[in-house]
């Protein structure tokens, strides 16, 4: 199984923000949409960074209420980890437990074509998971 199949069922939207947007106004974004990180483009749809809400959590610790004025170029992850949509699942999920966080961007041909976060990947893995128990339960009750 690949990034495709998390991909077709959920789709392919992604939430993004300009580098010089506010953290207030991606904090807005978040609770909006009800994610847990923005993907930053540039033109073309080129990635540029990734802005978590651990990102802003961070500079609300370091700077206080005044971090929700300073721009997300400000706060984000400039080195972005990507991924695309032939990647395994398996290999997404070693990548995101390796290095972890909780969100990667999937790219088709260096444009963002999507996302996919660790809640994802875990749903993808839990129904796998009762397809294989309904098998096996199958295959015992009618051997
Ligand atoms: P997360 O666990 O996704 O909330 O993010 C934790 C930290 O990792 C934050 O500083 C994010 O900006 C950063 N981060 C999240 N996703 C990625 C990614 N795909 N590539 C690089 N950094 C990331």
């Amino acid at each position: 199984m690949t990034v495709r199949a998390i991909l077709t069922l959920k789709g392919r939207d992604c939430v993004t923000i300009a580098p010089d947007a506010t953290l207030a106004e991606a904090a807005n974004l978040l609770f909006e949409h009800r994610i847990g990180a923005l993907v930053i483009t540039g033109p073309e749809h080129r990635v540029v960074g990734i802005l978590s809400e651990r990102d802003i959590v961070h500079q609300l610790s370091i700077l206080g209420g005044g971090a929700l004025t300073q721009p997300v170029a400000s706060a984000m992850t400039r080195e972005v980890v990507t991924c695309t949509e032939d990647e395994t699942i398996p290999d997404l999920m070693q990548r995101m437990t390796t290095h972890r966080f909780r969100h990667v961007p999937v790219l088709d041909r260096g444009r963002l074509a999507g996302i996919v976060s660790i809640g994802d990947v875990v749903k993808h893995r839990v129904a796998e998971l009762e397809r294989e128990h309904d098998a096996l339960k199958e295959y015992i009750a009618t051997a």
